[in-house]
């Protein structure tokens, strides 16, 4: 299929799978396209300005090109500027700000329907991540202006109260980084303690600040209400009431099960919702349809990453290729990310 509208693979998301996916398809000879409703590696975009990333480069790296860093571990801006340079070199056809919203016919011959165009392509991969969707608190309040499941940077908070509900790697973070930049920073914790699970080099600096009091913690805690100035709070030792001109709630994401539904995909009853795909093959219960990366975790958003869902593309590009199917057991096996 060569016309500008008809391709042999359509790729949904040009996060780095997404992008893997796409190189290793082109590489066997079949012509791919990749959609994406927002940037290039539209993920990374929305990451923490400068944000360190827990692997090292060559875990990062897709298609064998090499991620040229003079960090020990890369930041957002050196993934956003390797994925970009990837995609150039690789020549991939890019459809960026255009979303996916259904997808009509079956192996073979599918029409990929977008909010721009009807694509003709003979399979579909869906690495769609999880980042769209964080998971709400479900409290009054919780969508004011002051508030974000997203946080960027600390240089707006200078001076300001700033309460972060959650207390995995990138609340522990961004308290620390708060306080450095002159923020007055308080964690609300939900458990007992600062998880175990937070990374060894950053739970110790944040622990240490807690005690210190230089950050503000609340355990068995959780917000109840959230106010133009204040998280009302419920702790063991009763209501609470917390100053906070800004509020982040980084509660985490979730994949956009709505989209995988209209694509025909059945998700599990299981905690993750995982979506219905074949471990080996990753194809999905639609045939011809395939996910790739994070997305095949559902819920549970750790257990594919960039170091193990890169090679997913590699799996099925062999399969849709018609080659035999590379057996790549260890790296298919979940790992401690940044290990
Ligand atoms: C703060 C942070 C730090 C991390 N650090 C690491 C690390 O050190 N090492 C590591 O391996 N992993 C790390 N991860 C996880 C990693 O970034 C993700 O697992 C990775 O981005 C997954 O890649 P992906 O291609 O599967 O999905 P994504 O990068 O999320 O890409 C999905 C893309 O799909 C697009 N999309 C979604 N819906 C549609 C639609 N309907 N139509 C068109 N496009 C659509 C999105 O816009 C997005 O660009 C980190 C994650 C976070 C949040």
């Amino acid at each position: 299929m060569q016309d500008s509208l008809s391709f042999d693979v359509a790729v949904i998301g040009a996060g780095p799978v997404g992008l893997a996916c796409a190189l290793e398809v082109q590489r066997r000879g079949l012509t791919a396209v990749v959609l994406d409703k927002g940037a290039l590696a539209n993920s990374l975009v929305g990451y923490p300005t400068n944000m360190e990333f827990f692997s090292t480069p060559e875990l990062l790296e897709i298609g064998g090109h090499p991620m040229a860093t003079l960090h020990y571990k890369p930041l957002r801006e050196d993934a956003l500027d390797y994925y970009r340079r990837v995609a150039q070199t690789e020549n991939l056809t890019l459809r960026l700000y255009e979303r996916v919203i259904g997808l009509e016919g079956k192996e073979g011959s599918f029409t990929v329907i977008t909010d721009k165009a009807r694509l003709q392509t003979r399979f579909v991969i869906v690495a769609t991540g999880f980042y769209d969707l964080p998971n709400y608190l479900d409290v009054p309040g919780e969508d004011l202006p002051h508030v974000s499941h997203y946080y960027k940077e600390p240089y707006a908070h200078v001076g300001q109260d700033v309460v972060i509900i959650g207390a995995k790697n990138s609340a522990a973070k961004a308290a620390l980084q708060l306080l450095r930049a002159g923020a007055r920073p308080t964690l609300l914790v939900r458990g007992p303690d600062i998880p175990e699970s937070v990374k060894y080099w950053i739970r110790p600096d944040l622990v240490n600040r807690i005690k210190e009091g230089r950050i503000g913690a609340l355990f068995n805690s959780s917000a109840t209400r959230i106010t133009p100035g204040a998280v009302e709070v419920a702790t063991p030792e009763g209501p609470r009431t917390l100053p906070a001109q800004f509020v982040y709630a980084l509660t985490g994401y979730h994949p956009d099960f709505s989209f995988l539904a209209a694509l025909g995909i059945t998700c599990g009853t299981d905690a993750a919702q995982t979506p219905s795909h074949d471990a080996d093959t990753l194809e999905t219960n639609r045939p011809g349809l395939y996910l790739a990366g994070t997305v095949c975790g559902g819920r549970n958003t750790s257990r594919w990453f960039i170091e193990n869902g890169r090679y997913h593309a590699q799996l099925i590009a062999a399969r849709l290729a018609g080659e035999p199917v590379p057996a790549l057991p260890e790296v298919l096996q979940p790992v401690q990310l940044g290990s």
